[in-house]
């Protein structure tokens, strides 16, 4: 696990074990922040480890910014913090929280220990908290999920805005036009840096870029796929449609970023042939 000081005492934390998940900490002088967990128990663990030796006080929130377990496993570690989530994030994890679990358990050893804990503070599409010296704004960022939301800590103008802002943008579980609508509304908050859900911290020299390589990536795939599907091609024509033919580089997140773009490609065709697998997505998160 690597650990970064990103401000005076705003720390990230970047699982080397899976998919480069990310999380934050908060230390504040009337207890600490924490957005989002990390995969593995043992990850977490150590997250808390440092805020026993730097913070002041206890956890007082969890932030979790989607539903997905990657991001939410460790959140039953904070037991004496309030949970707070967007409300659907709260209905996707008793939806299918213990289902994914119970199936990530099968494969993978790592997580016997892990329990569902539910958000108990929900919010539909801004909230505030104002904890010591830090203020933050919580705000609604859909796309990758129905769910998915940032904050951005407003004095130091660090945005962490989860799955919302990946090195690829990923919608599976969303959409894409929901994500385009999400990068613009990161750039109308004027962040100085962005955290994404996976992968690196985005300076803001790196921020504008990235936002119009995603917004152009958004576009691209949708009118490549929408095509296909008027040609009548079958399923199989869309793995001629690479990465780099829309903009992104393959290297990301150790080449995953592939994978995830060929499931963009396949759940756009099955939507724009209007067999919604969505539902079914539901039940296998990847990132
Ligand atoms: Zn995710």
């Amino acid at each position: 696990m690597r650990r970064d000081r990103v401000a005076d005492d705003i720390y990230t934390f970047t699982s080397d074990l899976y998919a480069q998940v990310t999380a934050g900490v908060i230390l504040t002088s009337e207890g600490t922040i924490v957005i989002d967990t990390l995969p593995f128990p043992e990850e977490t663990r150590e997250m808390i480890a440092f805020i026993r030796r730097r913070g002041h006080g206890s956890v007082r929130y969890v932030i979790n910014t989607h539903h997905h377990s990657d991001h939410t496993n460790g959140t039953y570690l904070f037991p004496e913090a309030e949970v707070l989530a967007h409300s659907l994030c709260r209905e996707a994890l008793q939806k299918w929280g213990q289902k994914n679990l119970a199936d990530a358990k099968r494969q993978t050893p790592g997580l016997a220990e892990v329990e569902i804990r539910l958000p108990n503070v929900v919010f539909e599409h801004d909230t505030y908290i104002h904890l010591g010296a830090h203020s933050l704004h919580i705000t609604a960022l859909p796309g990758h999920t129905n769910n998915c939301i940032g904050a951005l800590v407003e004095g130091d103008k660090i945005l962490f805005a989860g799955d919302a802002m990946l090195p690829v943008p990923y919608f599976v579980w969303g959409s894409p036009e929901d994500s385009a609508r999400s990068l613009r509304r990161i750039r109308e908050l004027k962040p100085e840096s962005v955290l994404q859900g996976h992968g690196q911290l985005l300076l803001r020299g790196e921020l504008a870029y990235e936002i119009e390589s995603s917004l152009h990536y958004l576009e691209c795939v949708q009118e490549r796929v929408q095509r296909l599907v008027q040609q009548g091609a079958p399923e199989s024509a869309l793995l001629d449609i690479d990465i780099e033919s829309c903009g992104k580089s393959r290297v990301p997140l150790d080449g995953l970023v592939r994978y995830l773009h060929r499931e963009n490609l396949f759940a756009l065709y099955s939507r724009l042939k209007g067999e919604g697998a969505q539902e079914e997505a539901q039940e296998s998160p990847v990132v």
